[in-house]
């Protein structure tokens, strides 16, 4: 069958098409049914993809002028589906499912289960569900009302969810087989931050960006902030310290323009807040009152690696009330270190097979615990496919 380009740029295949011929009938129920059904977070993808890279990015009228509004249109068929969905309630449960964290990947494999009759409880280890959708991305980008209301139709769904509970450090996964869990699933992100690894990085005034988003309103930057990164996280960084009392921020990026990896369209936004951004300077030393930057060079190395690093010798203060490093995450070990037989990778990242199967029987795992910080959309697909693993090993196997 003709699948549209729009489509075929969606990472989860959405039926953008139908879905407006829907709109234009007058049938938003169905149209809102349709999404729903082919992505659960359709209400928060319309809201955090990268569009332009993906279906807007595709759309045929956008090779002469502007593309279809896309997630303009799927926000409003969700926004408003959300309001009047009854979600399935079942009584004739097919087994249990543990759930291991309520971000992206955790919360489509909840909808999914639920609605194929699995009796799901999330176990999240903060007092609220979203995981990185809530405790990640800022308000001004995705509305925490719009994950309460998701987690109202969890509980609609009959999914039981354990806040603040953090499997490993008391309950265990060889527990929750033990109370006939039928299959686990880890959806556990990555939330160590990592560090640069300079000198007077434990300063009291240089933070970590996934730590500051958490709560930033528990900071107190001063009025001039220094973000190390360049991507998007650092973009979020920036334009939350201007919400919360900054007058100056710079970002700071250890090489040129044209290696920014945040999206453009968060790029120019964060410089129409007022980020200014500093290139080829890297962070030597963190001191007080500020951090000392170099200039920075490239060069190759023996493996042909491209290798940049500070030129000596061009050190210089750079003031600043406080700093705030956005390089990276990688996953957190309590689940891990805790449960015997869950390989991980050189990172820390659990393995798995192509449909989500971990080392163990079944525990299966997806999202960024998996494949390192990747965008929510594409932890909603490959969690469809663990999803469908999930169902099958319990159909199956147990
Ligand atoms: Fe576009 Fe994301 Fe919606 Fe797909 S899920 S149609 S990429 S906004």
């Amino acid at each position: 069958m003709y699948e549209p380009d729009c489509t075929k740029g969606c990472p989860v295949a959405t039926p953008i098409r139908d879905a407006i011929r829907l709109l234009l009938e007058s049938r938003i129920p169905d149209a809102g049914k349709l999404l729903l059904e082919n992505n659960p977070l359709s209400i928060i993808c319309c809201r955090v993809c990268s569009q332009e890279n993906q279906c807007e990015g595709h759309c045929v009228l956008g090779r002469k002028g502007s593309p279809v509004h896309i997630s303009a249109i799927e926000q409003y068929i969700s926004d408003y589906y959300l309001n009047i969905y009854k979600p399935k309630v079942s009584k004739n449960f097919k087994g249990r499912v543990a759930i291991i964290g309520s971000g992206p990947a955790g919360l489509t494999i909840a909808f999914t289960l639920a609605q194929r009759d699995y009796d799901v409880t999330i176990f999240e280890q903060n007092d609220q569900v979203g995981g990185i959708l809530r405790y990640g991305i800022p308000e001004f980008r995705l509305p925490k009302s719009v994950l309460d209301r998701l987690t109202q139709k969890l509980y609609e769904m009959g999914i039981k969810i354990k806040p603040n509970t953090t499997i490993g450090a008391n309950i265990t996964v060889d527990d929750l087989f033990r109370d006939d869990f039928k299959a686990v699933f880890i959806g556990t992100g990555v939330w160590r931050p990592s560090k640069l690894n300079v000198k007077g990085e434990s300063l009291g005034h240089v933070h970590y960006a996934i730590e500051y988003l958490r709560n930033p309103n528990v900071y107190n930057l001063g009025k001039k902030v220094a973000v190390i990164g360049a991507g998007n996280v650092a973009m979020d960084v920036a334009r939350t310290a201007f919400r919360h009392g900054a007058q100056e921020v710079n970002i700071l990026c250890y090489k040129d323009e044209s290696t920014i990896t945040a999206r453009e369209h968060e790029v120019e936004y964060a410089k129409i807040d007022g980020a200014e951004f500093i290139f080829n300077k890297s962070a030597v030393e963190f001191v007080d009152g500020g951090i000392m930057l170099a200039d920075t060079e490239i060069i190759i190395d023996e493996n042909n690696n491209e290798i940049v690093r500070p030129i000596p010798g061009t050190e210089k203060l750079y003031e600043c009330d406080s700093v705030i490093v956005a390089i990276s995450q990688g996953p957190r070990a309590v689940i891990v270190s805790s449960t015997k037989g869950i390989e991980v990778n050189e990172r820390g990242l659990v393995k798995t097979d192509e449909i989500g199967r971990t080392s163990r029987k079944g525990v299966f795992a997806s999202g960024d615990v998996v494949t390192g910080a990747k965008t929510v959309v594409e932890a909603v697909r490959i969690s469809k496919i663990v999803a469908n693993a999930i169902d099958d090993y319990i159909t199956n196997e147990c």
